[in-house]
């Protein structure tokens, strides 16, 4: 998508510091952390939001979510844990509209968000 600013991201046209890349999902860290440990992961394949996913994105979000949990024990939360989010359109809080898991940790997160 042209003017996707994550697509932009993947296509080199904004610098980002990447923590993961293969074929088909990229992973870097958020640009205005709101934890200690703060990444994005997202697939390559342009997605607006979990809203748009269909059957056969199944197995590429099943990687998406390994791939996170790898990250995030990589990033040193495996022993106490983070928070794993993905905002969605209007009212999840949805900024950039292709599809992006949010992986926190690094301090205690409260509940529910406000
Ligand atoms: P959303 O609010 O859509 O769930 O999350 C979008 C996230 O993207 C926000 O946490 C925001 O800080 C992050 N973000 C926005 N622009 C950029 C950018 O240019 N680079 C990086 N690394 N993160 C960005
Ligand atoms: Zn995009």
């Amino acid at each position: 998508m042209k003017d996707c600013l994550f697509c932009r991201i993947l296509r080199g046209e904004i610098p980002a510091r990447k923590i993961y890349e293969d074929g088909e999902i990229l992973a870097f860290h958020d640009v205005n952390p709101q934890a200690p440990v703060h990444f994005l992961l997202i697939p390559k394949k342009h997605i607006p939001s979990l809203m748009e996913l269909s059957a056969e994105d199944a197995s590429l979000m099943g990687r998406l979510l390994f791939k996170a949990q790898e990250l995030a024990i990589q990033e040193g939360c495996g022993e106490m844990g983070a928070r794993f989010v993905f905002n969605c359109r209007a009212h999840g809080g949805q900024t950039v509209d292709h599809l992006h898991l949010h992986v926190l940790g690094g301090r205690f997160l409260s509940w529910p968000p406000g």
